[in-house]
């Protein structure tokens, strides 16, 4: 059993105005096993709390906690939570010039599990999840992300969570330019994930239509740097019909 928690985070970016926070006080915890929504409206501040787990430069943690069972995830580096089981999928994710997405797969779950994998039952792996997730043989021999379109970076960072996996997934809007079938595919990988290795998973999304395929325990609806309001799969059908306004008014 893993426990992610978030405690009282709050992050800074610097802009050309000088510093300006964006998470302000953000509290979650996040279990083996179960699948958290994040909802919110567009620069509430979701995609900063992905890149503060991840790690990334742009953002300065100004207070708070990040505990992965207790280990400060603060203080790794970004290898480090990788290894920690920690799977950062990004809404817009990178270009790596050069390297075959087979060779990238291989050489992160090797960073992650601090060995090689045995090369017969790797090759049945990638090829086995590559199938589940419809994606053509050829993809392995593409570069990471170079002219991927929307749905095959998506895949792809479902292709990377399914292989290497990971005790905590934070997902930051795997719904966006996917299609109907393109969503189910997606949804279905991590719906495997989930049976297959009881992943805890962060789902951050601005839209409900993701959470018809895979069904969160919880939602929190993220508003100006925080959880404004928790409950159950019941307030992502009231976000639905009702959108953000009565959250984004009631603060104007
Ligand atoms: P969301 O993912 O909910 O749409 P973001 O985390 O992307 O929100 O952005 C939250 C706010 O922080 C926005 O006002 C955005 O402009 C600002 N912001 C995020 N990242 C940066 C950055 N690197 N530089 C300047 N402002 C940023
Ligand atoms: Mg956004
Ligand atoms: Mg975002």
């Amino acid at each position: 059993m893993t426990t992610l928690e978030i405690k009282d985070l709050h992050v800074s970016v610097e802009t050309e105005q000088g510093e300006k926070e964006i998470l302000k006080g953000v509290n979650l915890t996040i279990k083996s096993g179960e699948t958290h929504a994040i909802m919110g409206p567009n620069g509430s501040g979701k995609s900063t709390l992905a890149y503060s787990i991840a790690g990334h430069p742009k953002y300065t943690v100004t207070s708070g906690e990040v505990l992965l069972d207790g280990e400060d995830v603060l203080a790794m580096s970004v290898d480090e939570r990788a290894r920690a089981g920690l799977f950062l999928a990004m809404q817009y994710p990178v270009e790596v010039p050069g390297v075959t997405v087979s060779n990238f797969l291989r050489t992160a779950k090797t960073a992650v599990d601090g060995e090689a994998p045995k090369l017969r039952t790797w090759v049945k792996d990638v090829k086995g999840a590559m199938e589940n997730l419809r994606m053509d043989s050829a993809f392995a021999d593409r570069n990471v992300n170079e002219g991927f379109s929307g749905g095959e970076k998506k895949r792809h960072e479902i292709l990377q969570m399914e292989l290497l996996q990971p005790k905590i997934a934070v997902l930051d809007e795997t719904d966006s330019g996917l299609d109907v079938d393109a969503l189910r595919i997606v949804s279905e990988g991590v719906n495997r994930a989930k049976e297959n290795t009881e992943v805890g998973v962060l789902l951050i999304t601005h839209y409900t239509r993701i959470l018809n395929y895979i069904k969160p325990d919880f939602v929190h609806v993220f508003v100006d740097g925080k959880v404004a309001e928790e409950g159950g799969p019941e307030l992502a059908d009231r976000l639905e019909a009702e959108g953000y306004d009565r959250y984004v008014s009631a603060k104007a």
